[in-house]
Parts: C-alpha cells; structure tokens; sequence
C-alpha cells in the first residue's frame, strides 16, 4: 500500500514558485517549495502504531515508507514545502524565521506529515537543516508521552536513523563533534504557529494575512463562522482558551517547555518543537532545563503562564489589522488569565482529592503545599504519586508511614519533617473520607506515575549510541501508561540520580541541536 498525500495547503494558498535552498527573504508568499536532502543509509528506529491509526495506517509499517519517512524518496502525490514564519523570540522580534530544518510532505487522512531534520530549505540561513539522532529521540518519545499524559500535542508517526553526521557541540565545552543525524516524521493537523501571523502582519502584507486566517479559520476552527464580522476575533479567543488549558495542564505534571517562543506556539495550542524540555523534579517555580535562558529565566517552570499570555499579545497584534475593534481581542487576553486559573485550580484539585470547591475555601492549603513542596524540594511528580499511594491504602495522612514516604520525595539531604507535618494535618482536614476508594482513583487519574525524565531519556541516548536498541524500545512502551503502575517501575519511577543533576542532556539542553 502505497503512503499517498493530498495538498490542502499548498492548494488553497499562495506560494514561492522557485525552489533551491537558497537563503532568502520572501514576500507575498507563505511556503516555498522544496526537496528533502536524503540521508546517508537511513534505517528504521521507531513507529508509532497509535500515530499511524489516526492516519488510517496500520500498525506495521510497509518497509516501502521508511525512504519516504527519511526523506531519501517522494511519496504519492507529495508536494514538499517549507513554510514561512517570523517570530519574537527570547522577548525581541527576530524577523523573518520559517521552517529551517522541517519539510511538509501534505496530508494524511487530513494532517500533514512534517519531516523533522531533512535538511536545509529557504530558511535555513547558515545552519544545516539537520537534527541530531539525540534530539530526534527527545522529540519523538515526548511527543508521544505528551498524548499519552493526554496533553494535546503535535505526534509522532517515525524516527529514522541515518550514517550522516553534522557537527556539534553537545558538551557546551567549544569541543564540537561529528553526531548522527536523524529524521522524525511529526503528524497534525495544522503546524501553523503564532509566528505564521505576525511575520505578514510585520510587513503590512493586509492581504496574505487575510487569507492565512480565512485558511485556518475554515480549515481549523469550522465551529466558527469564517464569513462572520467577529470571526477573527472569535479565532483569537479560541486560541486564548486553548492556550489557556494547555499551560494549565503542563503546569499539572510538572512540564517546562523551554523555549515559548511566538514560533513555537501552536494556533492549534497543541504542545509544539520539543526542544530544551524537561519535567520538574525538585519542586522550584524558577528551574528551567534550557541553558540558553539560565540567566533570564524567562521560560522556566512558574513563568510559563505569564509568558504564554505574552505570546497571545503578540497574536493579538498581528490579527488587529482585521478587526475593526481592538475591545474583543482585550478581552479574550484577560479570559486567558481566567481560564487558566479556572483549569489549574480544577487539576491542583482533582491531584489532592478535594473538592474544587473545598480546595477554593482553603487557600492556606495551596499556599503551605508550595512551601512545602520549595523548602523539602520534593520530588513533583513522586510527591502527588506518594500522596495518591497513602489515599488508596486507606488514606492515613497524619500517620509517622505517611510522613516518611514523602518524606523521601525530597532532594534535601536532611529535610525539615515539621512543615510537611503541619500541611498533612491541615490537608487531612479538608479531605472528604466518605468518598474513598473512589477519591483514590481519581487521584490516580490526576497523578501521573510515570513521566519522561531527562536522565531516563539522556541513559537511553547513550545506550542507543551504543548500539543498544532495547531501552530504546523499552521506554516508548512504558510510557504508553503513564497513570498506571508497570512491574519494573524501579528502572523508571525514581528521583533524579545526583550525578545527572548537572549532566548534559539532563538539566543542561540548548535550542537548536
Ligand atoms: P528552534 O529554536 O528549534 O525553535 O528554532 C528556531 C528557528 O531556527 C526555526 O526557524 C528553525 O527552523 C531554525 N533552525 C533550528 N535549527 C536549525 C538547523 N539545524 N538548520 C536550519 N534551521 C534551524
Ligand atoms: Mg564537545
Ligand atoms: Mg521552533
């Protein structure tokens, strides 16, 4: 059976008729065509059969596709492009960007398949369109952690590997090396980012940015009348609400996303360009895995809701030209801000077991969980699992056991008992005993017990350049369940070791690799 594209995209808007990879500005245009630069023996290194059933594919793929999914061939009726788009990145306009290293192949079953890594476009500038075989892996294993978590995220259909090589510095230590590279075939519906808009809106392009929104509003948002007065100004608010719920449960297990640039937020406020993530281990609002923003840290884990509403008001700039009145997009800015603590207070809540309500009324019990969850560093997501594990045992908060199992969630090496004391007190007051077992199994619910941790992912990069798959393997089928236990949980449910706490590919990730 052979992979066959349709074009939507390319069909309905306007592109640049040259194709090369030529370094260059374009105008009036928001792809340009182009060809995938094959790799050097590319072979199969996973697949995703979840992805592929949303494609309509089967589980196994047909050998015949992984040229296809390398970039090394052309499948049925594609028609490559890059796409165009600006962006403020790090809080500073950076200008005309696009798709630099990422080649749409058109759609499946109505997404586009986007290589990841298949080398340069139009928009590459002086890099080389590639991705190294580690940040491959990172992208594709957390793409499909992130859906399993049930977070919207764009996925992952394939990782290929390759024998070419591109240079970098992993290390950070001015010591660059020779690294494998790799191609991760991603899968959505739309792959349009904020950027997309302001980059036509920056060039006074009135026109191109009225059919790139009429495109996504039919496209993307048919609950929205595209032909309505208030249409754009209903897209934005819908992106305000999506975006809304999106940090809110980022901020539940604990994801930073690293680099909340305006090019890579999704207008479709799916979680977007894995990148310099990470997962909170101990607990600190100010951490960020991403060392390009150590100093500012202007993306770390407490500033992601602040930050994604920065971004909106970016969006809301470069839409202004196509409403009349600027009062709707205000608005929909300042429901963001209501929105999101609406979704965090319901998830904080549904992971302690109360009521929303009872959790409202308590506002002690938020404030004495962050200071106690800062001072003992606990551990983010062992914290909330622990507490989840004493509910379902029967839920003895205020026992010496209860104590000590959180007590061992903490990075500290002797940490303080009295204030985690003093909270379970308090937070077993407010804990409503009538309603267990069934409180213990939404808290399951709300709890993740696995997720992606760097050091798990970094061992599995080593063992794979070693030339051992089975991890690999092993860990893309663990964290298919990511709220249920699984019987060699001590390989992957465990505190950051602290020999990876300043390891590279652990707490220290840059941007682009
Ligand atoms: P990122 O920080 O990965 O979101 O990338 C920011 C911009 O740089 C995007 O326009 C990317 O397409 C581009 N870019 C990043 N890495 C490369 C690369 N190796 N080759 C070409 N373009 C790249
Ligand atoms: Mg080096
Ligand atoms: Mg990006």
């Amino acid at each position: 059976m052979p992979l066959r594209f349709d074009n939507r995209f390319i069909r309905a808007l306007p592109g640049d008729a040259g194709t090369g990879r030529d370094s260059r500005q374009i105008a009036g245009a928001l792809y340009a065509r182009v060809r995938p630069e094959p790799l050097e023996a590319p072979y199969p290194l996973l697949w995703s059969a979840e992805t592929a059933g949303l494609l309509g594919l089967p589980a196994e793929p047909d050998p015949a596709w992984w040229p296809v999914l390398a970039g090394n061939a052309t499948g049925e009726g594609s028609e490559p492009y890059a796409t165009v788009y600006g962006g403020h990145q790090f809080g500073h306009w950076a200008g005309q960007l696009g798709d630099g290293r990422a080649i749409n192949l058109g759609e499946v079953a109505g997404r586009t398949l986007q290589l990841k890594g298949a080398g340069r476009t139009p928009f590459s500038r002086h890099a080389d369109g590639r991705a190294v075989l580690r940040s491959s892996i990172r992208e594709f294993l957390c793409s499909e952690a992130m859906h399993h978590l049930g977070i919207p995220t764009t996925r992952a259909l394939s990782l290929a590997g390759s024998r070419s090589t591109v240079i970098r510095d992993m290390f950070y230590d001015g010591h660059p090396e020779q690294e494998p590279c790799a191609v991760v075939c991603r899968v959505s519906e739309s792959f349009l980012r904020f950027g997309h808009f302001e980059l036509p809106a920056a060039r006074d392009d009135i026109a191109l940015l009225r059919q790139l929104t009429d495109y996504a509003l039919t496209a993307h948002f048919p609950h929205i009348d595209a032909g309505a007065p208030n249409a754009v100004a209903r897209l934005f608010d819908a992106v305000c609400q999506g975006s809304a719920a999106l940090v809110a449960r980022w901020m539940a297990v604990g994801f930073v996303h690293g680099v909340l640039n305006t090019d890579n937020l999704s207008l479709l406020s799916e979680t977007i360009d894995y990148g310099p993530y990470g997962w909170l281990e101990a607990y600190d609002l100010q951490w960020t895995p991403n060392t390009t923003d150590a100093e500012g840290r202007r993306y770390c884990y407490g500033n992601q809701p602040a930050i994604v509403q920065w971004n909106l008001a970016r969006l809301a700039n470069a839409l202004q030209p196509l409403v009349g009145d600027v009062t709707p997009l205000q608005d929909s800015l300042t429901g963001y801000n209501r929105e999101f603590h609406a979704h965090w207070h319901r998830l904080l809540a549904a992971k302690l077991g109360l009521r929303d309500t009872v959790l409202a009324g308590n506002p002690l019990c938020y404030r004495q969980l962050v200071h106690v969850l800062s001072a003992l560093a606990m551990d983010f997501s062992l914290f909330f699992d622990g507490l989840t594990r004493i509910a379902a045992a029967g839920g003895d908060y205020a026992s010496a056991a209860a104590c000590d199992a959180l007590l061992a969630c903490s990075y500290r090496d002797m940490p303080d008992a009295a204030p985690l004391r003093d909270w379970l007190a308090l937070y077993q007051g407010l804990v409503d005993e009538s309603d267990w077992p069934e409180r213990a199994v939404a808290m399951r619910a709300a709890n993740p017990v696995f997720v992606l941790r760097n050091h798990l992912v970094q061992d599995v990069i080593e063992a794979v350049q070693a030339g051992d798959l089975k991890p690999l393997q092993d860990i893309f089928a663990r964290l298919k369940t990511p709220y249920a236990d699984a019987p060699d949980d001590t390989r992957w449910v465990r505190k950051c070791p602290p020999e990876s706490m300043r390891r590279a590919g652990c707490s220290m990730l840059s941007c682009s690799s």
